[in-house]
């Protein structure tokens, strides 16, 4: 067993923490870039970015100064009962960067995801009564781990030992619109949960025609639309939405991961006509849009929203599909590559947990999205040198 400088070895405390998790034993204590560095002293490239959080990567400067002049004001917290300005400016921007509407903010994906059911179902029981009160979600949905998220989460495994969850959930499937026709009704369904790119249910972009027709649908029904971009939002496909490639605007837009630039923070983006069924008393979280989370996320919100960040995010997609889609030429073992920007999946015949396994041995971290999907999410700022590094990396542990 090593220590940290501080005399912390890797397995004290482990055991105390609850056991949901199986991490590898190694004991990161610093990062920089798209580098992690462990107490060692043995250096990990990372393609991981924290799941998707990290997209600014690791110590990085605007990052610090704003948490650093965030604190110099010495208001970390003071609760929704007051207001305060980072986070009246960062909804300001919010709404400015997206659709006319008004923002609440908490603390997680899977918090938004359920702020935005309320918000759908109180704007449905308006236009529909009590009945209208449905969620139809899809196969291969991921959208978090709450009694209302966790229940439009298409993992049975996820959700059988806490049974029962939020009822009224139906499933449909996004490449058979016919069974769309049957779940999606106007007398009872309230929303529609979509990702614009499915990520923990494999890395699947969603083919916008699809995205528009299931928009057109929701539009004809009296239903809410809310797509779920908490893992593909915020510049990770190349735009600063993932809805700007199909055009489709949602009624409700959920964001988190990258937003707060590592510290904890949700946000649903509710259009006008939603937004506006919404009273005092009728949701609340204590943490949400506290001011030091929203200069960060302000600050996260600036440098992503640049034209030449989100260009640069798009050319080094396109470096990643070339050598990935190559790899795919070369191998029988691998059936698909899927992405865009830098989200990525490479779909194998079986066998993802062993690549990412071995791909840490080689100082690389690299995502599982089920059994058998390699995913990348790496730091959006990542040099031209560490991708190709990473790739390469890559490549020696691929079947
Ligand atoms: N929605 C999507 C698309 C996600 O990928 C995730 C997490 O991976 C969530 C929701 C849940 O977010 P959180 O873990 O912050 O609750």
């Amino acid at each position: 067993m090593s220590t940290t400088a501080e005399g912390y070895g890797i397995l004290s405390g482990r055991e105390a923490v609850l056991g949901t998790y199986a991490p590898p034993d190694i004991l990161f204590v610093s990062g920089e870039g798209s580098w992690l560095v462990d107490d060692e002293g043995h250096r990990y490239l990372d393609l991981t970015s924290g799941i998707g959080v990290n997209a600014l990567g690791y110590g990085n400067p605007t990052i610090h100064r704003a948490v650093r002049k965030a604190l110099d004001s010495g208001l970390i917290h003071t609760s929704n009962l007051f207001r305060t300005e980072p986070a009246e400016r960062l909804a300001a921007e919010l709404v400015d960067a997206t659709f006319p509407g008004k923002v609440f903010f908490c603390n997680s994906g899977a918090e938004a995801n359920e702020g935005a059911f309320k918000i759908a179902r109180k704007w449905a029981g308006r236009v529909g009564g009590p009945a209208k009160h449905e969620v139809v979600a899809f196969r291969g949905s991921f959208h978090g781990r709450l009694f209302g998220s966790l229940a439009a989460t298409d993992r049975p495994s996820y959700q059988r030992p806490f049974a029962p969850l939020m009822p009224g959930v139906r499933f449909a499937d996004l490449d058979d619109p016919r069974t769309w026709d049957d779940t999606i009704s106007r007398e009872s369904t309230a929303a529609v949960i979509v990702e614009p790119v499915q990520g923990e249910g494999g890395v699947r972009p969603v083919v916008p025609s699809v995205l528009r027709e299931l928009r057109a649908l929701c539009d004809e029904r009296s239903v809410a639309l809310i797509l779920d971009e908490v893992q593909c939002g915020l510049g990770r496909t190349g735009r600063l939405f993932a809805f700007e490639h199909s055009g489709v605007r949602p009624d409700l837009l959920v964001l988190a991961k990258p937003l707060g630039g590592g510290l904890p923070m949700g946000a649903v983006v509710a259009q006008s006509a939603f937004a506006n069924v919404m009273e005092p008393g009728d949701h609340a979280t204590t943490f949400g849009g506290g001011p030091l989370v929203a200069a960060v996320a302000r600050s996260v919100l600036a440098a992503i929203r640049e034209d030449a960040f989100l260009a640069r995010v798009r050319s080094l997609g396109e470096r990643i599909a070339h050598c990935l889609e190559e790899a795919a030429s070369e191998s029988d073992a691998i059936l698909e590559v899927r992405g865009l920007g830098l989200m990525w999946g490479i779909q194998l015949t079986d066998g993802a947990a062993d690549v990412v396994a071995r791909a840490r041995e080689n100082g690389l971290l690299v995502l599982t999205a089920g059994s058998d999907v390699v995913r990348l999410l790496p730091p959006l700022t990542i040099s031209d040198e560490d991708l190709d590094h990473g790739l390469e990396l890559l490549q020696e542990v691929l079947p």
